[in-house]
């Protein structure tokens, strides 16, 4: 119990009796009856506070309620007057001290003989209902002389006349009639206090259940007793009954009567409500808002009913014989229900709750977070004067006490647990459909484009083979006709001589000299002619000649021919590129898909071209390929290298991705470069258009500079200047930190100190920090680290002197600044820089002026690397500089 358990909430809440206060309160109001409260907005807020906010101010509201005469009192009190007289209208109650004196009193209601039970439940019961339907806590409790009317009041059951129902019927109506049977529960347990002992009226053999404190809130609770869950009035009534004929059969046995026992009735309801929904600004877009769902909560209250034992025993039972024990034990409860509420109207420090089971039982009700209303029962004969005016008096101090009320709400878990699970269920098989949604469309993809590939390459080999075989039929046939030609003339020729011959054979009768002569002449003529013959014959041979060698240049056709071979030839490289151009999507597809898949099974994102420190392996676990690398080997490192200069923006990006993601790929650096894949890279660089060709190429360069033969050729391509420009004018840190890698890389390379820092490397890398972004920092540092470590190999080999090149460009105060960074990469990079920078002479003066010695002290003293902070430790015992400047300033390592 906690100690201020059956405190009053609220000192000026304690009304004197004629006070106006109380007179105009009303048992009807809904909200915790409080002037300071009388709003329904009051109510919401504090059902809003939980249970653990703070509660609303709620007097105990009394009502006294008047019996009519029985037929005894009729014949025997016939000439006597009530010793009350009752003034409803005023709330006010005279009790008669003689004939002609009498005292009132005020109650929040005054029910006269006439008030009908529906009446007495609207008024006393129902508002105390109600607000346990929303959450708080509630007692109605009877209290009277035997034969009153208490159980008339609280128990009846009313089967034969409705109208006669008791408080207790019409409150469980109203309960089951308010909460939905699916996801509220309403469950009753049914007790007896008597002599002490718990007695479960639900389940006799229960007859000595113990009351549970919970020690954090204070809450009592019987978890001894039955619970029976009620979803019908009807089975209500049932277990009423059963109670009653439990009640009767255990008082039997215990020889004693029903006015000796209390009869406590327990209603608990569990209801889930929804709180209300919060709006959370977004984080990315101030101007939108999300809306929280509503947290599910679940509000456990309960409503006690509790018909007391007769009052007449706190003053009569020993006097009427009864034994001491017994009688002590009785009214024990009573008794001390009596002096609680007593202490309670006059807020004294002690509250004697512990006293007995049934004021422990009632700890909520009175001085604590329920609504209590209690109904006090006299009856009007003069007598039993003396007992109505001390049950009068009862409810007068018990209307001084003051509850708190507070709803009883708290976060449902199970609830909210259910939900979730549901949700992830539903998420996970949409992820399922998604997932097999993508493969197919992967698959069809992959599919469309063989057909297509095939379809292409079969149009074409037919309409090539069609075109040679037509060629070269028109070829032989115009070599044929050239053939026919010539013999024609040939034979032309031929005949000729023969005619000639046989004219000069038949002239051969005439003068020997004439005939040398003629002889002669006919030779000299046939020399010439076989001359004449011999040129012709040439020149047809040149002919020929010419006519092969044109070949289908003699023919328009053939010229035709070619033209349309070469228009084949365009359109199949067409086709080609647009091949690879699908094929490249499809890699990159299936580099996102498994990228998802790992991302998927690992939990964790996957990082895309981001090699910088350790370089993505494409190679799967076992020593496969993944299938990007199996696809990039069929389609080729030149054509998709080709694709980077295409026209189409969208297929340059695509490309960009591709080459990335397989530049992160060590087994495909090579083939990119040999293949151009770098000069092609830089060119993006330069003639940037997109931030995202920018970063992703950034990334690929960043990549391939891993490599110490390709830094180098980045060197010799002119990279150093064009990164050093990227790095100045970029700003998505993304970007940067691609950028930054890359120079990182060069900065590792012993041959190329000189021109990073004549090309500006050094200070685009410095000048990146403005990002500030821890992952453009680490690089930077990297980077320093790399290029400290260079020149400190090239001093120790003789191969340079002279001061840092990154003390020259201005390094040193952000190297110091940075030398204790929060970021582990970050301070582990600057660690060795400062190392490596201390360990020549010639920079040990400005590293002093600079601070750099602090860093290098603590770092001896903090370093979480054993390895870092011996290496200090040496630098610093090596140097004489340093050792000169620790004992000067009292340094010891
Ligand atoms: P208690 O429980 O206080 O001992 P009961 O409820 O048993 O008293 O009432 C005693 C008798 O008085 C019963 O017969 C009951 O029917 C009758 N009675 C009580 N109150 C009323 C009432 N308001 N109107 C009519 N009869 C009543
Ligand atoms: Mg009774």
């Amino acid at each position: 119990m906690a100690s201020n358990g059956y405190r009053n909430g609220n000192k000026g809440a304690i009304k004197p009796l004629a006070s106006s206060n109380v007179r105009s309160s009303s048992f009807k109001s809904r909200l915790p009856p409080s002037s300071n409260h009388s709003s329904g907005s009051a109510l919401r807020r504090s059902s809003s506070a939980g249970s653990g906010g703070d509660g609303v101010p709620g007097r105990v509201r009394v009502a006294v309620r008047l019996r009519p005469r029985n037929a005894e009192e009729s014949i025997a009190d016939a000439d006597f007057a009530d010793c009350v007289e009752l003034q409803p209208e005023l709330k006010r109650l005279k009790l008669r001290k003689n004939n002609w004196d009498s005292e009132t009193y005020e109650f929040d209601e005054v029910l006269t003989e006439f008030a009908s039970q529906k009446r007495v439940y609207e008024v006393v019961a129902k508002p105390v209902v109600e607000s346990v339907l929303d959450g708080y806590n509630g007692t109605v409790m009877a209290y009277g002389q035997t034969g009153t009317g208490k159980t008339f009041t609280l128990g009846r059951l009313g089967e034969e006349d409705t109208s006669a129902r008791g408080i207790m019927v019409r409150s469980m109506e109203e309960i089951l009639a308010n909460v939905s049977p699916e996801i509220d529960s309403v469950s009753v347990s049914y007790l007896q206090i008597y002599m002490e002992t718990i007695q479960d009226l639900l389940d006799p053999a229960n007859d000595n259940i113990s009351i549970v404190e919970d020690p954090r809130t204070g809450d009592v609770s019987l978890p001894g007793a039955t619970h029976v869950e009620i979803r019908h009035e009807q089975s209500f009534l049932e277990l009423l009954k059963l109670g009653e004929a439990h009640r009767i059969a255990a008082n039997t046995k215990l020889n004693t009567e029903s006015s000796r026992s209390h009869a406590i009735l327990m209603v608990h309801i569990k209801r889930s409500v929804l709180g209300e929904e919060v709006s959370i600004p977004s984080e990315t877009d101030k101007s939108s808002h999300f809306v929280r769902p509503p947290k599910p909560l679940v509000r456990k209250s309960k409503l006690v009913l509790v018909d007391l034992a007769g009052s007449e025993r706190v003053q009569k039972s020993g006097s009427e014989g009864h034994m001491l024990e017994e009688a002590k034990s009785i009214n024990l409860s009573l008794s001390a229900l009596g002096k609680c509420i007593n202490a309670l109207a006059e807020n004294s420090a002690h509250v004697p709750i512990r006293d007995s089971k049934l004021t422990r039982l009632l700890r909520d009700s009175f001085g604590g977070t329920a609504r209590t209303s209690l109904i006090v029962t006299i009856g009007p004969s003069p007598r039993h004067r003396g007992e109505t005016a001390s049950t009068i008096l009862f409810g007068q101090r018990a209307m001084k006490v003051e509850n708190m009320l507070k709803i009883k709400e708290e976060f449902d878990y199970k609830s909210l647990a259910r939900r979730l699970e549901i949700q992830l269920d539903k998420l996970i098989a949409e992820n399922e459909r998604q997932q097999k949604a993508f493969d197919d469309e992967v698959e069809r993809i992959n599919l469309e484009a063989q057909n297509r590939v095939s379809e292409a390459e079969r149009n074409f080999t037919d309409a090539l083979e069609k075109e040679r075989l037509k060629c070269q039929m028109e070829y032989m046939e115009s070599v044929k006709m050239l053939e026919e030609k010539m013999i024609e003339n040939q034979q032309k020729h031929g005949c000729d001589g023969f005619t000639k011959d046989k004219c000069n054979g038949e002239g051969s009768g005439s003068s020997i000299a004439e005939d040398i002569a003629e002889v002669k002449k006919l030779l000299e003529k046939e020399a010439h002619m076989r001359k004449e013959a011999e040129k012709e014959v040439n020149k047809l041979k040149s002919q020929l000649g010419q006519c092969t060698d044109a070949g289908a240049g003699v023919d328009g056709e053939i010229l035709k021919l070619q033209i349309a071979l070469e228009d084949e030839v365009l359109q199949k490289r067409k086709l080609e590129e647009e091949i690879v151009i699908l094929r490249s999507q499809m890699l990159q597809l299936t580099f996102e898909a498994d990228q998802m898949r790992r991302c998927l099974s690992r939990g964790g994102p996957g990082n895309a071209y981001t090699g910088l420190d350790s370089p993505m392996s494409q190679v799967s676990d076992n020593g496969h390929k993944t299938p990007v690398s199996a696809l990039f080997d069929q389609v080729g490192v030149q054509k998709v290298l080709d694709l980077l200069e295409s026209e189409d923006a969208n297929v340059r990006i695509h490309a960009v991705k591709v080459v990335a993601n397989l530049a992160a790929e060590e087994a495909n650096q090579e083939r990119i470069v040999e293949a151009g894949g770098l000069t092609s890279l830089l060119m993006l660089l330069r003639s940037y258009e997109d931030e995202t060709v920018r970063r992703v190429a950034a990334g690929a360069i960043a990549n391939l500079a891993m490599n110490e033969a390709n830094q180098e050729l980045i060197m010799l391509q002119g990279g150093i200047s064009l990164l050093s420009i990227t790095a100045s004018d970029a700003e998505d840190p993304q970007t940067l930190r691609m950028v930054a890698g890359a120079i990182a890389n060069l900065c590792g390379n012993d041959k190329l100190q000189a021109t990073l820092r004549s090309e500006g490397g050094i200070k685009a890398l410095l000048g990146m920090v403005r990002c500030g972004h821890p992952d453009v920092l680490s690089q930077v540092a990297r980077g320093i680290a790399n290029f400290a470590k260079c020149e400190s190999r090239a001093s120790t080999n003789g191969m340079r002197s002279g001061r840092s090149l990154l003390i020259d460009e201005g390094a040193l105060p952000w190297i110091v600044q940075n030398a204790n960074n929060d970021a582990a990469p970050i301070r582990r990079h600057i660690e060795l820089a400062l190392c490596h920078l201390a360990q020549h002479e010639v920079n040990a003066k400005d590293m002093i002026n600079g601070g750099a010695l602090w860093e290098l002290v603590r770092i001896t003293r903090d370093c979480s690397r054993e390895d870092i902070r011996s290496l200090a430790r040496r630098t610093l015992n090596s140097s004489l500089v340093f050792r000169a400047e620790m004992r000067r300033l009292r340094i010891e390592l």
